[in-house]
């Protein structure tokens, strides 16, 4: 097995010359949460796009579990084990919770078989342990319209480990939230963290704080530095760049 889920050489991403993201290195562990983070504009999420193919490098290479991604669609890619987690949820609110998981739970099958049959067994519990995990046992039958916005992220997250990622992106997840759902969110995603690579994208600090290992901070499409959160925080070009753009660290 690959020790380094994911290797990132030298990638530069060109938009009619303006460069997105410039000359950069980045590298997760298999089983790593890393946070990055950086002043609007700084590449976040054209460093996503690249990651899912979305967007193709100008320069340098994209390794996921060792391979090489330069021209694999999409789709591929996210069938290679590359789950994204976009900042708007996206879950279908005239389904229930537990409707919405079996979706995803039965997405290789039959949709006949989905909509009118019965779930097998397994995938019940399948269902069951997500519920669990993602704190929305007691509201499985509510439509996902009635949901918090906190929770309705809790189950696209949900939605979104169903189709088992080795690797999940997530852009942005506590935008918008309370600080109760910020934690329930945080807590979850540190849960995951026991069974998943993941990658956070984050501007809220105290929420940066509470999930936070190791953080990256993007600056001008490169890497400014790397490291734990007491590092960041006293690294005299990060206060310059957040200074310098009125944002609060
Ligand atoms: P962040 O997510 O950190 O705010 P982005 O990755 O969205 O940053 O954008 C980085 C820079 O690249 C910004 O200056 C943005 O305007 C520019 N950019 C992003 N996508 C495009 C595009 N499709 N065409 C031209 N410029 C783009
Ligand atoms: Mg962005």
């Amino acid at each position: 097995m690959n020790e380094k889920i994911l290797e990132i050489e030298n990638l530069t991403v060109s938009f009619d010359g303006f460069k997105a993201l410039n000359q950069l290195n980045f590298s997760l562990d298999t089983g790593e949460l890393r946070v990055i983070i950086g002043p609007n504009g700084a590449g976040k999420t054209t460093f996503l796009d690249i990651i899912t193919g979305k967007v193709q490098p100008t320069e340098g290479r994209v390794l996921f579990k060792g391979r090489n991604t330069k021209r694999i669609p999409e789709h591929s890619i996210a069938r290679m084990g590359v789950g994204r987690k976009f900042q708007t949820p996206r879950v279908y609110l005239n389904l229930t919770v537990r409707e919405n998981l079996d979706l995803v739970c039965n997405s290789n099958k039959n949709v006949f078989a989905t909509l009118f049959g019965r779930s097998s067994t397994s995938e019940s519990k399948n269902v069951a342990s997500l519920l669990e995990t993602v704190g929305l046992y007691a509201k499985a039958e509510l439509k996902a319209a009635l949901l918090s916005h906190g929770e309705k992220q809790r189950l696209e997250i949900g939605m979104l480990v169903a189709q088992s990622p080795e690797l999940l992106l997530v852009d942005e997840p506590v935008a918008g939230l309370t600080d109760e759902e910020t934690e329930n969110v945080g807590n979850l995603l540190l849960a995951l963290a026991e069974r998943h690579s993941i990658i956070v994208i984050e501007h809220d600090m105290e929420f940066v704080r509470q999930i936070a290992r190791r953080v990256t901070v993007l600056h001008q499409g490169s890497v400014l530095c790397e490291g734990n959160m007491d590092e960041i925080q006293n690294d005299p070009r990060v206060i310059e760049v957040y200074l310098g753009h009125q944002e609060e660290l």
